[in-house]
């Protein structure tokens, strides 16, 4: 969390604890503090506070906008998503796949670029909702949203994007993206894991998903989580002030790491388009090597990677979007993620480009397929 964030949370979790949907003065005068709260998160993707509703989780926002044109639309009985979408959207799509639902996955290529042609060929009547994400939480993949929504905007077919890994780390302006709804999430902006937002632009038929009290006008029942609302709207407040510097510097950390690895590594190779991606995430395999033993090693040194998405990782499954890329067997195991931010500087990236060449010349002697390299 950002200490901005952690300072403006913290009267909220000691003296201001009431219930914000409460008659009384003691919770009620939480009010103006949500309402700046939800207009700073407006502010930071240029849309109006009322188009913008507070949810648990990136998963939940994700969850509730798919739903949500299933519900306005009940003869309409087809999705579109992509293969590589976050498992929120992906095995969300997988259940209601179960459920009788036509589901399309489209392909990427081997840059993790979207097929166009599949994504006009997969649109029809029975078409509900498209849902394809921003940015690709694996390889930082940006895909052409704006030509995508204005086809389905012509079409009358709703669109939404999951922002979650784009949100504060690009530009993001909903008075001319044309997406009918977009998810972020607290924690890839230095707000505290836990919360979410869901933006459905003004007009859009919407019906909840989560079903209960009033709050949010209606449209997600719950008794709001204030302090990290408010912190959210801080994040939101910071990533505004910040987008423009943090993409140059992120940009400037990841090309020093990724140049040098690759220039000191042999059979390494950097997995995505990277020419259209987010500043701050590199996927790199390291052929005929295990990741999960990489990511130990840079563990004794402090240093945190990731192999697939955090979520699959610890499932031992290879990652389905490099799978959905394309990239091979002997590449596929040995991928890993770094996820860089304000808060990490150049020393930082001076130790993983002195510690990681070493690690994987020594894994590799100890791999059969990298002893045959050899
Ligand atoms: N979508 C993307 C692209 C993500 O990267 C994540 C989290 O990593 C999510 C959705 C889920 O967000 P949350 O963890 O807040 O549920």
């Amino acid at each position: 969390m950002a200490p901005e964030v952690l300072e403006a949370m913290l009267p909220y979790l000691k003296e201001l604890y009431g219930n914000a949907s409460s008659m009384h003065t003691f919770g009620g005068q939480l009010g103006p503090h949500l309402r700046a709260a939800r207009r700073k998160v407006a502010e930071l993707i240029n849309a109006e506070p009322d188009e913008i509703i507070f949810t648990s989780c990136g998963s939940e926002s994700d969850n509730t906008a798919v739903m949500s044109a299933l519900e306005v639309n009940p003869q309409k009985k087809h999705i579109i998503t992509t293969r590589v979408e976050h498992p929120a959207v992906y095995n969300f799509c997988k259940h209601l796949a179960r459920k009788g639902y036509r589901v399309t996955f489209l392909p990427v290529d081997n840059m993790g670029r979207l097929s166009l042609e599949a994504f006009y060929k997969a649109l029809d009547d029975e078409t509900a909702i498209v849902s394809i994400m921003f940015a690709n939480n694996e390889t930082g993949v940006i895909f052409p949203i704006e030509e995508l929504g204005a086809v389905l905007k012509e079409r009358g077919i709703l669109f939404h994007t999951d922002a979650v890994q784009a949100v504060g780390k690009v530009p993001l302006d909903m008075k001319t993206l044309p997406v009918d709804m977009l998810s972020l999430s607290g924690h890839k902006l230095h707000a505290p894991k836990g919360v979410g937002a869901l933006y459905i632009r003004k007009g859009t038929r919407f019906y909840p998903y989560i079903i209960g009290g009033h709050q949010e006008h209606g449209r997600r029942a719950g008794t709001e989580n204030v302090a990290s609302i408010i912190g959210l709207g801080e994040a939101c407040k910071l990533s505004m002030e910040r987008v423009g510097r943090d993409y140059d510097y992120l940009s400037m950390l990841r090309d020093k790491l990724e140049n040098s690895l690759l220039a000191n590594c042999p059979d390494a190779r950097v997995n995505g388009d990277r020419g259209r991606r987010l500043p701050n995430t590199t996927n790199i395999s390291f052929e005929y090597v295990e990741g999960e033993a990489i990511l130990l090693r840079l563990d004794e040194y402090g240093i945190c990677a990731s192999s697939g998405s955090a979520c699959t990782s610890g499932a031992l499954e290879p990652s389905h979007v490099l799978r959905a890329m394309g990239v091979p067997f002997t590449a596929l195991h040995g991928s890993i993620r770094f996820s860089l931010s304000r808060y990490n500087n150049e020393t930082e990236i001076d130790k993983v480009i002195e510690v990681l060449p070493p690690i994987i010349k020594e894994l590799r002697m100890l791999s059969p397929y990298g002893r045959e390299k050899k």
